[in-house]
């Protein structure tokens, strides 16, 4: 990279002849005539496309969720920075659905669609050179982190969520938190825990203050005066999944039967990951044990960008409409993550649900995670099969109704959700840079 300006003299300007050497080197020129493109790329392994099974009820009950974040950054130094992040949950009346054009909706109907039926969640985040009174920058994002889950528009129903994955309320037992690492400096104690049901409480080495959050781990993408840009994001979807979960654990301990005809999507794969993984595992219990008592959990994630959708566009080439493709541990790290297959089963920590490719139509190819019904996460991940995919059935008789024709690949639970979460329109950057600025300059 060519050096930065500086005060005084201008920064260094990556010349244009430099190409034109490289492309001058008898080597350079043998190999670039060497690299053709093939028309048609080969896999190493075979796509095992399978037919969709025959698919099952409708479901009438949707719920999407979605988040966006926005990090401010002053263009001058010290370059303070603040993240804004917004998540929402929103439900689609599938009456008042099927009554909007596909094609061209009505900016109105989508507004009355979306009126009274989401929840919305805004917060902030000091990220880097920003004072808050009394405490360090490690220390206010802690507490803004904790402040945030229990927001009190949404009632504290995203952390009571918390506390029901955490604690596995949803079993009927009592049980601990999962032993974590303490958050305070000089501490770090590696069996930070809270009793049953807390929300906050001390450490029994160091004797400071602990947040049910800090179980997550933000503290580990943390300095003492600033924190990762990845805190904000790990935190976007952290909120989402309790908002999904909020969903759920509402309709579980109200009425089982309502939630077997809900379908749940989240925008992005089902997954949480690095040191955030922490909730995986209750999640993949509760999962597994609502299936047990027969109620089945319709959550679907889509994935619209990154490797995945990248290798559903190579290989949906060749594809026929109403086939599915579950890639196995060995297939996803071999063909997609282009790394040997004889590490860690790809997402043995992370991912509460298996990856498929569908062919729906022409138009519709997906990329998405569904849970599954065994517990037996590790033998799932290695070989994966059709008929362990949780709600799959439903699930598919469900999509064709859901259909965005706005957008390639679209769902429209989830477009009306990013709409909905979506940062910069609601409200603009513009104004957030103000809001930000006239905050940070005092
Ligand atoms: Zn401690």
């Amino acid at each position: 990279m060519p050096y930065q300006a500086g005060k005084n003299l201008p920064g260094e300007r990556a010349s244009k002849l430099g190409h034109l050497e490289v492309l001058k080197s008898p080597l350079v020129k043998e190999l670039v005539k060497n690299f053709e493109e093939p028309s048609e790329v080969e896999l190493d392994a075979p796509v095992n496309w399978e037919s969709i099974p025959a698919s099952g009820e409708q479901l009438d009950i949707i719920f999407s969720v979605d988040g966006s974040i926005q990090t401010i950054e002053d263009k001058t130094p010290p370059y303070k920075a603040l993240a804004f992040v917004k998540t929402a949950l929103m439900k689609i009346d599938q009456v008042a659905l099927s009554r909007i054009d596909k094609v061209t909706p009505h900016p109105f109907a989508l507004r009355d669609l979306m009126t009274d039926a989401a929840l919305y969640h805004a917060t902030v985040f000091p990220l880097r050179h920003v004072k808050v009174p009394g405490l360090t920058v490690y220390d206010a994002v802690r507490q803004t982190i904790f402040e945030s889950v229990k927001d009190s528009s949404l009632y504290g129903e995203p952390m009571e969520t918390l506390k029901w994955l955490a604690y596995e309320k949803w079993s009927g037992e009592k049980k601990n938190l999962e032993e974590f690492q303490c958050p305070h400096i000089g501490c770090e104690s590696e069996h930070a825990t809270l009793p049953y049901d807390a929300e906050e409480g001390v450490c029994s080495n160091c004797g400071n203050k602990l947040y049910i959050t800090d179980m997550l781990g933000f503290h580990h993408d943390m300095a003492e005066n600033a924190a990762s840009d990845s805190v904000g994001t790990a935190y976007m979807n952290i909120h989402e999944t309790l908002l999904l979960f909020t969903g759920i654990r509402y309709f579980w301990n109200n009425n089982k039967d309502t939630l077997k005809r809900c379908l749940f999507f989240k925008d992005g794969p089902l997954q949480i990951r690095a040191q955030y993984s922490k909730l995986v595992a209750p999640i993949r219990r509760f999962l597994a044990h609502a299936y047990k008592m027969g109620v089945p959990i319709n959550v679907v994630g889509q994935e619209k960008t990154g490797y995945f959708v990248e290798h559903l566009d190579l290989i949906g080439r060749n594809a026929n409409k109403g086939q599915l493709f579950i890639p196995d541990h060995k297939y996803i790290c071999e063909q997609i993550q282009h790394r040997s297959a004889s590490g860690e089963p790809y997402g043995k920590d992370t991912n509460y649900g298996a990856k498929i490719f569908l062919i729906l139509d022409e138009r519709h190819h997906f990329v998405l995670t569904l849970p599954i019904t065994t517990g037996n996460m590790k033998a799932f991940i290695l070989d994966p099969q059709i008929d362990l995919l949780m709600g799959l059935p439903n699930i598919l008789a469900t999509l064709p109704t859901i259909l965005s024709n706005r957008h390639e690949n679209a769902l429209l639970p989830i477009e009306l959700a990013n709409s909905i979460a979506s940062l910069s329109t609601y409200p603009s950057a513009q104004v957030l840079k103000l809001f930000a600025d006239a905050n940070i300059k005092k």
